[in-house]
């Protein structure tokens, strides 16, 4: 069996690739790394080319013909940083794994430590970043998104994105990821009932390239919190949620509703000219439309057993077994 499996994603990062192979390499050779597995180690790294157009591609597949390690999955267009790592999950043969950033900003010789601190006793350990190398833009809105996530999921981490993490094969099995939720590794994993730690781990600046994550992932963040809280606490039974705001919306209007008849009976109030009957009568509309909603959410969670992957795999190469 692998020791450990290094998984890449890869997105036009045609520059960094020889030296993170490079840098991959001389940190897999590292004595202390092999005192940790004390059975005979082995390791394999696993490029995800997420439909690069640099040419990344080819580059990975000229490199395997000299590294009998190096493994690529290929897909067929680009499907996002999620599909990739998700692939790479499902694709990784080794006891431990690592996902790790193609941009050469993580360092390989951390991959150690975190191991060491894995055996511990954890099932995941995300590195976390010191004094991040990135831009305002990108600092600011995650510092939002780590404080948020932190509050409101009570896993003790600080930095819940950073590319370099280690996992026990039992995590990487058993969550599924969909979407944008690379972001929220940690969550899922301690929601499956994983034990999270962190660790610190320097951060170099981008050397090639640029990242492909804009500001613009503020509000798509936003939205991966909302659909991770909805899925970690609400996927298998919907009714929880959408019931719970359809009751607390019908019996809204219900009360205004019934205000308003009152008036009209006791005080002889008119019914017509009071706008607050409009509010009224809209909320009861929306409680029955949140409250079928969840019926039928309910009845779909039940009725499919999960889908398939979010991503097309165009070709593989250098795999023992299927992918
Ligand atoms: N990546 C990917 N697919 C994408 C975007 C990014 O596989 O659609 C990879 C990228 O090549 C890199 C990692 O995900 O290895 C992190 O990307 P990036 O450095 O752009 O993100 P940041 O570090 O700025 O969060
Ligand atoms: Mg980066």
């Amino acid at each position: 069996m692998t020791a450990l499996s290094l998984i890449v994603p890869v997105y036009n990062e045609r520059e960094s690739l020889p030296e993170l192979l490079e840098r991959l390499y001389r940190a897999m050779a590292d004595k202390q790394l092999h005192v940790l597995f004390q059975e005979s180690f082995s390791f394999e790294i696993i490029i995800v080319d997420d439909g690069s157009i640099d040419g990344s591609d080819k580059l990975v597949r000229e490199m395997i013909s000299t590294k009998q390690e190096l493994r690529l999955i290929s897909f067929q267009r680009n499907f996002g940083k999620t599909a990739a790592l998700s692939a790479g999950f499902k694709a990784a043969s080794g006891r431990y794994v690592c996902t790790i950033d193609a941009d050469l900003q993580d360092d390989p010789f951390a991959i150690k430590e975190l191991i060491k601190k894995l055996e511990e006793g954890y099932d995941l350990v995300s590195g976390w970043k010191q004094q991040r190398q990135d831009p305002l833009g990108k600092t600011l809105p995650s510092m939002v998104f780590n404080t948020v996530t932190r509050l409101f999921t009570g896993i003790p981490i600080h930095d819940f994105n950073c590319g370099l993490k280690v996992y026990r094969s039992e995590v990487v099995r058993r969550i599924e990821l969909h979407g944008e939720m690379h972001r929220y590794i940690p969550v899922l994993a301690h929601w499956n009932g994983f034990a999270i730690a962190e660790l610190p781990v320097v951060h170099q600046s981008r050397k090639y390239g640029q990242s492909k994550f804009g500001a613009g992932r503020f509000f798509a963040g936003l939205f991966d919190f909302l659909a991770v809280v909805f899925i970690t606490r609400y996927f298998r039974r919907p009714m929880h949620f959408f019931g719970m705001m359809g009751l607390i919306s019908f019996l809204s209007g219900f009360i205004i509703s019934l205000y308003v008849t009152l008036d009209k009976i006791l005080y002889a109030k008119p019914v017509s000219n009071r706008p607050i009957l409009f509010l009224g009568i809209l909320l009861i509309i929306l409680g029955a439309q949140l409250f079928s909603t969840g019926l039928l959410g309910e009845m779909l969670s039940t009725s499919s057993s999960g889908s398939g992957n979010d991503y097309t795999i165009r070709d593989t190469v250098n795999f023992q077994s299927e992918v």
